[in-house]
């Protein structure tokens, strides 16, 4: 079956689906972006998905864009042209297509691209192992709070940690403290079982895992504290993981080549995620 995607009001062939040359988004990165993932043919988050949307539009100040009513109509009908039943909806909205000139045009109109294509939920067996990070320097601006598809710094620390054989790069500030990876939210467990990841300022996505995962975390009464953590700190934790919508709750068992503890997930981390997975389940 051949792939379908949605550009500006119109219904294409994936492969010939495309954008004009002078798109802000191609030129200058001037769009924002989300990933939603499907699961048994749900949405999942829909909701926070569209709302971190529309606050990135908000901060870009990028107007015109399609409301949330058709919006949603577009994505559930490109889910069903692509017959997606577990993968991922991908939607790009950038300030449309201008000759080029930094400041914004006059008169321009969003484009809007939404596609979707099948993918499995994590291997549970990298689930069981875990997966390693390396740790690199965050050279990001500091609107990292805005899902821009300027992605340069992102896209050569998922590069590193790949030749580096690890998943994911976790990026440290210039005062050594993680603020999170190149697409995933950051995490550990310190010794005395509080639960820890970076608040949600401009230094990092706040992701909408990151956002189900601390409603189950305050609904189980864990311990838990939004602060930053060192690279030191998250070496010496009793556990450690990382989570993202298309990795869902992923175990951290090496940083850096050091183990973890005992360099195994940790157990605080599976049943987080086994009820957060419940949680998708649920309200499937
Ligand atoms: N941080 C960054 C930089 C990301 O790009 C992403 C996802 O793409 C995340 C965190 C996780 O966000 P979410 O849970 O909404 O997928």
């Amino acid at each position: 079956m051949s792939r379908i995607a949605y550009v500006d009001g119109v219904y294409r062939p994936h492969s010939e689906a495309a954008v004009h040359i002078e798109d802000r988004g191609y030129q200058f990165a001037d769009g924002v972006y989300e990933v939603i993932a499907v699961r048994s043919g749900e949405l999942v988050d829909e909701a926070p998905h569209l709302t971190r949307l529309r606050r990135s539009l908000a901060e870009l100040r990028i107007e015109g864009a399609l409301a949330d009513a058709p919006l949603k109509v577009v994505i559930r009908e490109v889910v069903r042209r692509n017959a997606v039943v577990n993968g991922i909806v991908y939607l790009q909205v950038t300030r449309g297509a201008a000759p080029r000139d930094h400041g914004f045009p006059k008169v321009a109109r969003p484009t809007l691209v939404v596609t979707a294509r099948r993918s499995r939920a994590p291997d549970p067996r990298i689930v069981e192992e875990g997966v390693s990070v390396i740790t690199i320097p965050d050279i990001r601006w500091q609107r990292c709070d805005i899902k821009t598809v300027s992605l340069t710094a992102n896209v050569l620390g998922k590069q590193q940690a790949r030749e580096a054989g690890a998943y994911e790069a976790w990026m440290v500030d210039a005062e050594g403290r993680v603020t999170e990876g190149t697409s995933t939210n950051a995490w550990i467990v310190t010794a005395d079982n509080l639960v820890v990841t970076h608040a949600a300022d401009h230094a990092i996505l706040n992701g909408v895992t990151r956002q189900a995962l601390i409603a189950v975390i305050r609904r189980e009464g864990y311990g838990f504290a939004e602060r930053p953590f060192t690279v030191a700190e998250a070496k010496a934790a009793r556990e450690a993981f990382l989570t993202s919508t298309t990795a869902d709750l992923m175990p951290v068992v090496a940083i850096d080549g050091q183990p973890v503890a005992n360099g195994v997930p940790g157990l605080l981390s599976q049943k987080l995620r086994a009820d957060y997975l419940a949680r998708i389940a649920a309200s499937a």
